[in-house]
């Protein structure tokens, strides 16, 4: 029987994200050879993904959705950094320097968001990768995807450290009208050694606090999360109250804190980014850090601390400004962490 040539070329059919994990267990990074080596060094290979909303237990939102994976941010205390061993990848040079694309992800969730079955729920959009990092320019994903969230009437809160958010205050706006949004921009401090030595690849915490004026100034909920905050680089008082000042000079709607915890790939990598800059600093790390969480008295100590600068600069918590999302509850187990009984 001839063959006839296809009407339309659809080209060569993305490999599925479970592909893409066989073929890197079976040769390294190096074997994906169809992903593209861009002006930044990193690799990006797209991928097909099957579905969009991720479910996710113990959280305070039921739904995530992420359109990359790897962060070419590069942050060393990143807990995203571990879901790249899910795919075969390491979490450390390898979480910044090969990105996976999910550059189906907008149809996907438009399917999804269709569903008479769906609930609107609130979605938390950028939960494991950066949903503005630099590649974002290009495939424009998460532009489309808050275009399909205001279509499908769902409310969402968006993470990022990327300033490139300002490009889609348009559709930001229009979300805000339709059904509402936060965005929280991540700025854990301003102070200058911490930002260049634990987040190497981003903007400059100023330019992402201009990018949170902006975006109040245009009508969204745009606020702050010091998160997180790192003991012995960000958590002294006097660092505390220069970026909670800078935070309310911006116009932040809201500011919220945590306090760095170290989970499986993320802890493997931060451990060894100390251990060869900072090895002075290891042994007091490994002593705060015997389990995932700091311990409790002293994540209590800082959000006190920080909650004390919030009411000094007139912000509001980051709780008072979730209008738009109901309460889920919380199972994470939070309270493992033991008494260490020093301060950092
Ligand atoms: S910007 Fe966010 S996702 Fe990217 S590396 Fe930093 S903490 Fe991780």
């Amino acid at each position: 029987m001839p063959s006839h040539p296809l009407l339309f070329d659809l080209g060569k059919r993305k490999p599925t994200t479970r592909e893409i994990a066989d073929t890197v267990r079976h040769g390294g990074a190096d074997a994906l050879t169809d992903a593209q080596l861009r002006a930044d060094l990193a690799r990006y290979q797209e991928v097909s993904c099957r579905s969009a909303l991720n479910p996710v237990k113990g959280m305070p939102f039921r739904w995530t959705l992420n359109p990359y994976r790897g962060c070419t941010h590069g942050c060393h205390y990143c807990i995203a950094r571990r879901y790249h061993t899910q795919f075969e990848m390491n979490s450390d040079d390898e979480f910044a320097s090969v990105i996976l694309v999910k550059h189906n992800i907008v149809d996907v969730l438009a399917r999804e968001l269709d569903r008479p079955s769906w609930k609107h729920e609130f979605v938390a959009f950028g939960t494991a990768t950066d949903p503005y990092q630099p590649i974002e320019g290009h495939y424009k994903l998460s532009r489309r995807a808050i275009q399909a969230f205001t279509s499908g009437h769902t409310p969402f809160g968006l993470v990022t450290k990327g300033p490139m958010v300002v490009r889609d205050a348009d559709v930001l706006r229009d979300q805000t009208a339709a059904v509402g949004c936060t965005v929280y921009m991540s700025v854990p401090t301003i102070d200058e050694d911490a930002w260049r030595t634990l987040e190497p690849g981003t903007a400059h915490p100023l330019q992402r606090l201009r990018a949170v004026r902006e975006l109040a100034d245009a009508g969204i909920n745009a606020g702050v999360l010091m998160a997180p905050i790192v003991p012995g680089f960000s958590s002294s008082r006097s660092k505390l109250e220069r970026t909670i000042k800078a935070i309310a000079d911006a116009g932040a709607r809201f500011v919220g804190c945590n306090v760095m915890h170290l989970e499986a790939g993320t802890r493997y990598h931060f451990l060894r980014f100390v251990a060869r800059d900072f090895p002075s600093m290891l042994p007091r790390f490994e002593r705060l850090y015997l389990k995932k969480y700091a311990p409790e008295s002293y994540r209590k100590e800082v959000k006190a601390m920080v909650s004390a600068l919030q009411n000094r600069y007139g912000l509001r918590t980051r709780e008072d400004a979730e209008t738009s999302r109901k309460p889920v509850e919380v199972t994470a187990d939070e309270t493992e962490a033991e008494q260490v009984g020093f301060a950092w």
